[in-house]
């Protein structure tokens, strides 16, 4: 659209300048549609400003017409997609209750327990698993390819040798089928000893829920045609040394694939915490801060230009986080700067570990009594992690968060490469970079915030050009980054310049 363009040729107005004492001239222009590009256009303002005037005017036409422009020109989550919309509302607590409740009934689904009975322990559950993807696959009309890639492993929890077994849907892409978003969440689950294979282990929370998500996206996202591959994985041997993420790490490599992420899902449906405190409003997203194969000469060049907060992974939180709060009403994706909780493991790390970025979703307030305990009652307290303790309506709006996550970035073009800034001892920044292989772009974004703000706060459109100087911005104040834009307004995740930010390795 025209402002969109207006504002690009404003380049040198000041955009963070305080533009208030032009509100009333603002209402004028906006009122009369023959005046209205220009008047944004002289201005040079952009949506974070215009709707700072709106919020002061409270004018209908304006706020109509400030709704239906400023998508052109903000960020991924200001372009509202109705397919979007309809992925927000579409996970069901309903099937999500059926999911955990069939998990649960396997009894234990510990990694060494009998994989031969057809109704109890590990071997039953993976099946299970299998059939809901051929299930979903078929109501797709086949649009779900699965695997399931094995390995046998020893470990310290695993002193014989162990078959871990993943169950994986793949969803191949139309356009661009070897960059893949994984949504993953394990399966096994355990009790106290973590050597016991019998026990009754219902592993409700600790991750049937994350098995929930996965099957119930993949239920939803089947639906939908979208360029990228997307990948839903069950995983196995979680518990006895994160063995199925590792596992999926490997295949996704040997295939080729280029993983732009794993939304891992582990410890997910509960929204009461041991400390008492119940919140169905809030899901925490980790997420490493340096990425894990960060080479020597990259981290030296980071320790003098920063970096520390933007690698791949840590973008595609915010990006999780940024989609999830705009089509999710009351609903917060906290970003934690963590790799993981305290001296805990999950298996989105071990696709950090092949340098693809990976987040952990985890619920607001964990309860340790419902988690890897003996099922029991002692002291008038209840262990054991119990179906009673999940929020099914709260698992939904954590299924959709992935689900918006990873059907955004299938739609939109790959993050783009060599992504380089410029203008040290200039007062301007220039960034530059260069197209992924894939699904084109139809343009790019330029983003910025300031280097203490945990989210991206400024954008500017650069059409489909592979630079844009940004005048009168210190390179030294802020953190820069770009995305990809397809021509429907999908946005790929930012990617902050530089090895520190990279997506992909060169
Ligand atoms: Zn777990």
């Amino acid at each position: 659209m025209r402002v969109g363009q207006l504002v690009n040729k404003a380049e040198g107005a000041d955009r963070l300048g305080n533009c208030g004492p032009m509100t009333c001239a603002m209402t004028v222009h906006l009122r009369r549609d023959k005046e209205l590009e220009m008047g944004i256009g002289m201005q040079g303002l952009d949506c974070q400003n215009l709707r700072r005037f709106v919020r002061s005017c409270a004018h209908g036409t304006m706020a109509l017409v400030i709704a239906m422009l400023c998508p052109m020109v903000e960020g991924a989550a200001a372009v509202e997609q109705a397919r979007l919309r309809g992925i927000a509302v579409a996970p069901d607590p309903v099937q999500l209750q059926a999911t955990v409740q069939a998990l649960v009934g396997f009894g234990t689904r510990h990694t060494l327990s009998d994989t031969a009975s057809p109704m109890r322990g590990i071997g039953a559950a993976r099946r299970w698993a299998q059939s809901r993807f051929e299930q979903i696959g078929r109501d797709c009309g086949g649009c779900l390819a699965i695997v399931t890639p094995s390995q046998t492993v020893t470990g310290a929890r695993l002193p014989e040798p162990a078959e871990i077994v993943d169950v994986v849907a793949i969803q191949r892409g139309s356009g661009d089928p070897e960059r893949v978003i994984v949504l993953s969440g394990h399966i096994d689950s355990r009790v106290t000893d973590v050597m016991n294979a019998s026990a009754d282990a219902p592993g409700a929370d600790d991750d049937a829920s994350g098995v929930a998500v996965v099957i119930e996206a993949a239920r939803i996202l089947s639906r939908y045609k979208f360029p990228a591959t997307i990948v839903y994985g069950v995983l196995s041997g979680e518990e006895q040394g994160l063995f199925g993420g590792k596992l999926l790490a490997e295949y996704a490599k040997a295939q080729g694939w280029r993983v732009e992420a794993d939304l891992n899902n582990d410890i997910v449906g509960a929204t009461r915490g041991q400390n008492g405190v119940a919140d169905n409003t809030r899901l925490r997203v980790f997420s490493e801060g340096t990425r894990d194969t960060e080479t020597a000469q990259d981290a030296k060049q980071r320790r003098f230009e920063g970096g520390e907060d933007d690698s791949a992974s840590r973008n595609v939180a915010r990006y999780a986080k940024t989609l999830a709060e705009t089509y999710l009403p009351n609903w917060t994706v906290a970003l934690v700067y963590r790799l993981d909780r305290f001296g805990r493991g999950g298996d989105h790390a071990a696709f950090n570990a092949l340098g693809f970025p990976a987040v952990r979703f985890t619920e607001n307030a964990e309860d340790y009594r419902h988690q890897h305990q003996d099922v029991r009652t002692e002291g008038g307290v209840e262990y054991g992690d119990t179906i009673a303790h999940i929020d099914f309506a709260y698992l939904a709006k954590v299924t959709a968060t992935n689900a918006l996550a990873a059907a955004s970035m299938a739609s939109a073009p790959p993050p783009p490469v060599n992504v380089k800034i410029a203008g040290a001892v200039t007062p301007d920044a220039q960034l530059s970079w260069t197209t992924a292989p894939g699904s084109p772009a139809a343009a790019y974004r330029v983003h910025w915030r300031e280097t203490t703000s945990p989210v991206w706060t400024h954008s500017r459109d650069a059409g489909k050009t592979e630079m844009l100087t940004l005048m009168n911005m210190s390179i030294d104040d802020f953190a820069f980054g770009v995305a990809s834009v397809s021509a429907e307004g999908y946005e790929s995740p930012v990617v902050f310049p530089g090895g520190a930010g990279a997506f992909w390795a060169p």
